[in-house]
């Protein structure tokens, strides 16, 4: 990009929680293959974001651009309202069939924080429907479910960028996030907080929402699979709903096709999207379980309230179902593991760095939690020249790279993480 054109972007153009006034240096990308993204000088860098857990196929994938185009040519788009079509319908049966028995009625929308806001509208309406006017959700603190209005009232009240419209949202319980990791022990205390809540006021909430496994945005920790199974026999015992967001981690990143597999159970909606069209283009689920749907339809109401425009977009389906096609193949699993080896060997030898707090692996997901908050700008200039693209918050360092990386490219990855640590003047 020329200097006129970055002076343009920056006078006008609004970036991912952004100021216009004192904007962060942006980088022109012309274009993206495999794991690489081509900056406008020329240079190629490794994409360890995936696009922000998007891209697990890499970039520019022949079968996935080979279902756009094929698509494309039969229509781009039609209205969801009283028609359907051949690709919205194959991947509402792939869906199905990939996710567990009770998950059965999928709704499609735009982005994974409408797919919140629809989970939450269908709980408020089941709960209508059954003569109760719930209207409160339980989740844990540290989470991170979109930002729209709804989504925002279950994400982390105090730490997040949510707490300047705290004021205009709902209030919901928040109970202690789980402290026990992934690979520790469990401590049965992880849940007096949670249980605490739910047994106080069972009758008020109206469901439960939660990230399985990986808390992300609200500081990328990993929990026990345990704590998933205590919490799903609370909420059989209060009949309380449950909600699973695998936006991030959907379609294997984690090791499994979902995280909840972790912990052996089942969710009664799951929302999906980020990897859902493998980083083509924006779509989003929610899969809710036949009695959600039916109580919903049998009320005086009758309908779900809902139904965006682009809704089931054509070409977003076309795509999902190319995704699914080569997830079905079960190299991802080998893809994953190896990755997941690879950042094991490579980043847990940091654990002894003196400007590292915490070493966190699970699947293709490599976190390095430094001492201190990262200098964003001074550290992506640096990544930038040597050739990766990490993208750095709080004091949290992570790689979520596209499962077809190599060991190669996901050495320089790590190297360059490494060598970051190495400066303390990238840390405020
Ligand atoms: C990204 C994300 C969302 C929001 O999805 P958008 O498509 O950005 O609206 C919700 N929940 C989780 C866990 C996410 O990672």
């Amino acid at each position: 990009m020329n200097q006129f054109d970055i002076n343009f972007d920056y006078q006008h153009i609004w970036h991912p929680y952004s100021s216009m006034i004192n904007p962060l240096p942006c980088y022109s990308v012309v274009s993206a293959k495999g794991v690489y993204l081509k900056l406008n000088n020329g240079k190629k860098i490794i994409d360890g974001m995936s696009s922000w857990w998007s891209a697990i196929h890499g970039y520019n994938h022949p079968i996935l651009n080979k279902a756009l185009k094929k698509q494309i040519k039969k229509m781009s788009h039609v209205m969801f309202g009283g028609i359907t079509h051949p690709s919205a319908t194959a991947l509402a049966r792939k869906l199905i069939y990939l996710t567990p028995k009770n998950l059965d009625c999928v709704f499609f929308s735009d982005s994974g924080s409408v797919a919140i806001e629809v989970a939450i509208k269908m709980l408020i309406q089941y709960w209508q429907a059954l003569g109760q006017k719930r209207k409160i959700f339980l989740t844990f603190r540290h989470g991170y479910h979109g930002d729209t209005f709804a989504a925002m009232s279950v994400s982390d009240p105090k730490n997040s960028i949510h707490k300047i419209y705290n004021h205009f949202l709902p209030k919901n319980f928040f109970a202690d996030s789980p402290i026990s990791s992934f690979h520790d022990k469990w401590n049965e205390n992880d849940l007096l907080s949670f249980q605490k809540i739910i047994k106080t006021h069972s009758s008020k909430i109206a469901g439960v929402i939660l990230e399985p496994i990986v808390q992300g945005v609200g500081g990328m920790k990993f929990y026990h699979p345990k704590c998933l199974k205590k919490i799903k026999i609370l909420c059989d015992y209060y009949s309380i709903p449950l909600i699973f967001d695998e936006i991030a981690t959907g379609f294997g990143r984690t090791g499994k096709l979902f995280a909840f597999e972790h912990a052996n159970i089942v969710p009664d909606i799951l929302c999906l999207g980020k990897a859902i069209t493998a980083g083509t283009l924006t779509l989003a689920v929610t899969i809710s379980s036949r009695n959600i749907a039916d109580t919903i339809s049998n009320s005086k109401v009758g309908c779900f309230m809902h139904g965006p425009t682009y809704m089931g977009n054509p070409l977003a389906c076309a795509v999902a179902n190319a995704n699914i096609k080569i997830l079905q193949k079960n190299e991802w699993k080998i893809q994953v593991s190896k990755i997941e080896k690879q950042l094991c060997q490579d980043l847990l030898p940091l654990l002894n760095h003196k400007n590292v707090v915490d070493v966190r692996i699970l699947g293709a997901i490599g976190v390095v939690e430094c001492m201190r908050i990262v200098n964003i700008e001074s550290i992506q200039k640096f990544f930038v020249k040597n050739g990766v693209w990490i993208r750095p918050f709080k004091q949290l360092i992570y790689i979520v790279p596209p499962y077809i990386i190599n060991s190669k490219e996901l050495s320089i990855l790590t190297k360059s993480i490494k060598e970051a640590l190495d400066n303390p003047l990238f840390f405020i």
